[in-house]
């Protein structure tokens, strides 16, 4: 397959304008296109009167050789990279001892779902409830203020991701292709399929919860398990090697391998791991808080006539100042056409995060205003 970049078309374009806008890229005729799928579709906003489209198309040729050799000098024409992925190991037939993950949050879920996949069959332990009963006292804290110390917006099957906006770019260079098997596994799992292709994809947080469902079911069936209410509280470590854990409740598991996806919140934990003499460090984050404007505002500012084209959605923007004193301050996470909730898992503490559903329709968009701090602070 031949992968061309930077094909350039205007936000009104039809199918038959995209076909021969390949047929051009690649200076062939008709007879030679097997057929072409869109990799990645983007825009450039920056005359936002002429919003232009840009595209990364993957063309099936009958005469693929020769062209790569005709286009040898031209950036835009290459060879379509291999983007499958490929698992290190698979499980001996007499699996002697499984794997154990902590955590089922986005990471635990894809160490928990790679391991199921190479015959593992991991064991899953997670402080927090399976995803409805959650989200039942997600709902209470924010209708009624009553927080569930261990079932939350962070705690819980699917992690701090459940309640997320299911913003799902990144700026890590990602040269093995790691994220096409996340977005790959996150369409199975019934997110919608232009997160393959756009050039910044989104779930919107209310169709998270089916998807951790059904990605947890993938796991069972392919003879992992998963143990909810199961609050790691302790690890066994004997000359330096992980032998074990015990639970809240006193139950103790046996295991050499032992996967932590704990994620940022549990400082019960993260203080566990420093009293077993766990290597532990301080690290640089960000703090601040979150702005709310008028979505329309932004949509006008961005796109000006074209503000509201379905193709566009709702727009998004990142700033960041300089200061004198050698700080950045930079909004982040920005939810557009979302709502600020509040996502503490702790009591008398104020965490606030941003979400918004798949249609980005809410009148206000959000932002995370924030500044660097580093362990010197
Ligand atoms: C409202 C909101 C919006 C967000 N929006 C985005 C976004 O758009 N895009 C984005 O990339 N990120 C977003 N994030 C951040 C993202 O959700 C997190 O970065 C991500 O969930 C981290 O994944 P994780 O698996 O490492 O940890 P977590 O998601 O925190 O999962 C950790 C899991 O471990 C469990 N656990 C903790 N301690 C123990 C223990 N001792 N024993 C057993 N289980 C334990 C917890 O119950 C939890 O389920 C958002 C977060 C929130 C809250």
């Amino acid at each position: 397959m031949i992968r061309i970049t930077n094909v350039k078309l205007p936000l009104d374009h039809n199918e038959a304008q995209l076909e021969e806008a390949v047929l051009s890229a690649l200076e062939i005729n008709q007879k030679h296109l097997i057929d072409f799928t869109v990799f990645r579709r983007g825009f450039d906003a920056r005359s936002k009167n002429k919003i232009t489209l840009l595209f990364t198309i993957d063309v099936n040729v009958a005469n693929q050789e020769a062209l790569l050799e005709k286009h040898l000098d031209n950036q835009n024409v290459r060879l379509t990279p291999d983007m499958s992925y490929k698992y290190v190991a698979q499980a001996p037939e007499n699996l002697a001892e499984r794997p154990v993950v902590v955590g089922f949050g986005p990471c635990g879920i894809f160490v928990g779902l790679v391991l199921a996949e190479m015959g593992y069959k991991p064991i899953i332990l997670d402080r927090g409830k399976e995803v409805r009963e959650r989200t039942k006292d997600t709902f209470g804290f924010w209708r009624n203020r009553t927080l569930n110390t261990e079932s939350n917006v962070q705690f819980g099957e699917g992690g701090a991701g459940t309640f997320s906006d299911g913003k799902l770019w990144t700026q890590v260079n990602d040269k093995k292709h790691y994220g096409r098997k996340v977005l790959n596994d996150f369409v199975d799992a019934g997110a919608p399929e232009e997160i393959l292709y756009v050039s910044k994809p989104h779930i919107g947080t209310f169709k998270l919860v089916g998807m951790v469902e059904k990605m947890r079911a993938k796991i069972i069936e392919l003879g992992g398990e998963i143990r909810f209410n199961s609050r790691v509280d302790d690890l066994h470590i004997e000359d330096g090697q992980i032998t074990g854990l015990t639970l809240a409740d006193g139950q103790r598991i046996k295991s050499k391998h032992i996967a932590l996806a704990t994620g940022h919140s549990a400082r019960d934990t993260f203080e566990m791991l420093y009293k077993k003499g766990v290597h532990v460090e301080a690290k640089s984050f960000s703090i601040g808080f979150r702005i709310e404007h008028n979505q329309s505002a932004i949509d006008e500012v961005l796109f000006g006539k074209n503000a509201g084209n379905p193709i566009l959605g709702a727009a998004d923007y990142k700033l960041v100042h300089h200061c004198k004193n050698g700080r950045s301050v930079y909004s982040f996470c920005m939810c557009p056409g979302g709502t600020v909730v509040a996502a503490t898992s702790e009591e008398n503490r104020v965490v606030t995060n941003g979400m918004s559903q798949y249609s980005r329709n809410e009148r206000n968009a959000n932002s995370a205003i924030v500044v660097g701090i580093d362990p010197s602070d």
